[in-house]
């Protein structure tokens, strides 16, 4: 049974038709909270995790915008402002991946992920600030003015050859929310990152697809099992509540213990 509650509160996650994304919606969802299930052409699968939460006696709709295009962010905030009339949680979530080789890499690929990945953020960072600072807090709901959850990855610390674009896209995300998190807190706005590490998701299917490649993976995770999308979410409805009122300007590794230098536990 969760302690906390999120009713009355309007959050907005990006990217909420698959992955860690639906996880971290239904989690919002369940907590109290009405969900915007933005997504990119995607709009029968994100309908799924509408219905979903409508059928567990919760609120939301789907709306289509590519966050890297900010005439298609900022009119998904108008729709969520014309509907509900604010926002109190925004879960930066949406991201890709592009990989290369950093010789191979064309600039498409580079771009793409650095678009999407951390001007994707900032975008609907700028969006949800300004209407945090232009309300204020409102006493009944949340201690704080808004919030701001960033998803990062353990790649914004841990180097990753061959996904030199996308290590780059994270370890931006966290100077990026350091930064927003440092100028907004006079105006009680909380900014925080997750680091999830390999959590079983489209995104990384070739990482956990087979039995091969799954114990390839465990044996860079110490606790031995791959994260779900649930551990994420419910990680991120906490983060939300007043129960982490404190918390501001840092990530929060969720990763079974990948960033702990596993290859170096026999001694390296
Ligand atoms: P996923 O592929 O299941 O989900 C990514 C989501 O982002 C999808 O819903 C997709 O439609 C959306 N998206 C992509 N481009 C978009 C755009 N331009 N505008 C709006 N939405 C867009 O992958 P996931 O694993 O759920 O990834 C979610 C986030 O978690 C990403 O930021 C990813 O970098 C991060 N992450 C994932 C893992 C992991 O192991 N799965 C680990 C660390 C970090």
């Amino acid at each position: 049974m969760i302690t906390y509650s999120l009713q009355g509160q309007n959050a907005l996650v990006t990217g909420a038709d698959s992955g860690i994304g639906k996880g971290v919606a239904l989690e919002l969802a369940k907590a109290g909270a009405r969900v915007l299930i933005n997504h990119v052409d995607a709009q029968e699968i994100a309908q799924l995790t509408v219905d979903e939460i409508a059928a567990a006696g919760g609120e939301a709709f789907e709306f289509h915008a590519d966050v890297s295009n900010e005439a298609e962010v900022q009119a998904m905030y108008a729709e969520m402002f014309k509907r509900w009339g604010t926002i109190d949680i925004l879960v930066n979530n949406a991201g890709l991946q592009r990989d290369s080789r950093l010789v191979d890499m064309t600039l498409e690929q580079w771009q793409t992920v650095i678009n999407i990945n951390l001007t994707g953020q900032f975008l609907c960072a700028r969006e949800a600030a300004r209407e945090f600072i232009r309300r204020g807090v409102v006493e009944k709901r949340s201690k704080a003015a808004g919030k701001i959850i960033c998803m990062s990855s353990v790649h914004e610390v841990i180097p990753w050859g061959g996904h030199v674009n996308y290590a780059t896209s994270k370890g931006g995300v966290m100077m990026m929310m350091k930064s927003m998190a440092q100028e907004l807190a006079p105006h009680k706005i909380r900014v925080v990152s997750i680091g999830p590490g390999a959590i079983q998701t489209p995104i990384n299917h070739g990482a956990w697809g087979t039995p091969e490649s799954l114990n390839k993976l465990l044996t860079l995770i110490p606790y031995n099992r791959i994260g779900q999308p649930e551990d994420i979410g419910r990680l991120a409805a906490w983060l939300a509540s007043d129960e982490a009122d404190y918390i501001t300007g840092t990530t929060i590794f969720m990763d079974g213990g990948m960033t702990l230098y596993p290859g170096f536990a026999d001694n390296g």
